[in-house]
């Protein structure tokens, strides 16, 4: 396996949910519930992709906002053919359950070590489609605050990933090049924007992409889990 060398580098952007903070289990779970329920004949995997980009998306959005955009956003290829109104009972309940399952979510195993690590020698950032205030609770409640001086949410930004703009507003802060940076992202959108903003992009397939769909977007770096994070920077 490559490895990066850290000495080339002066800072490492994070994204969280997926990176840091675990919602694999939640998605999965608000998913398998609502095949269940709805009785639907379809690829598990494909919609948890689907969904997970779904729910990041309209994370960030006011309702009137999810209101307005409901038919472009419940394109959802998993649930061709239903009616629009079915598409979106469906996309309500899974919704509910996400937020349900996702108060037991976690942090990954070893990614607390990891980031500790990092920070004795390098500037630690967060960006996320999310919204700021949610990154200070996540990051709170782990006790990892202290490692990341800059949290960027789709609040500090015109454009969410895959527009490059939060990763080039960190580097902006930081005076640094973005041959400096590293971003560590689990989505094609982290991709997308990583490679924009012309910065090592290191994606990790922490389950909620399929790694087939992440490698046809030619990251820099493609690693299953934290386990392999930790070995391809060496620690
Ligand atoms: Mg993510």
């Amino acid at each position: 396996m490559d490895k990066i060398n850290l000495e080339n580098y002066k800072g490492i952007i994070f994204d969280l949910d997926g990176i840091i903070y675990d919602i694999t289990d939640a998605i999965t779970k608000a998913v398998d519930d609502g095949i269940e329920k709805y009785q639907l004949k379809v690829n598990r995997d494909a919609v948890m992709e689907e969904i997970a980009h779904l729910i990041e998306e309209i994370q960030n959005y006011p309702v009137p906002k999810i209101l307005l955009n409901s038919y472009e956003l419940l394109k959802i290829n998993s649930l061709e053919g239903l009616s629009f109104f079915k598409k979106l009972r469906i996309a309500i309940f899974l919704f509910n359950q996400f937020n349900k399952y996702r108060e037991e979510a976690t942090i990954f195993d070893g990614i607390d070590d990891l980031i500790s690590k990092l920070s004795k020698s390098l500037k630690l950032a967060i960006l996320t489609n999310n919204k700021s205030q949610y990154a200070e609770e996540v990051l709170e409640k782990f006790n990892l605050t202290r490692y990341f001086g800059t949290i960027i949410g789709f609040n500090e930004v015109t454009e969410v990933k895959p527009s490059p703009e939060g990763i080039l507003k960190i580097l902006e802060k930081w005076k640094i090049k973005p041959s400096e940076a590293i971003f560590i992202g689990d989505m094609t959108t982290d991709i997308e924007a990583g490679k924009t903003a012309n910065v090592k992009m290191v994606c990790v397939a922490s389950g909620l992409a399929q790694k087939e769909t992440l490698k046809e977007h030619n990251p820099d770096f493609l690693v299953d889990d934290t386990a392999e994070l930790k070995q391809l920077f060496n620690l």
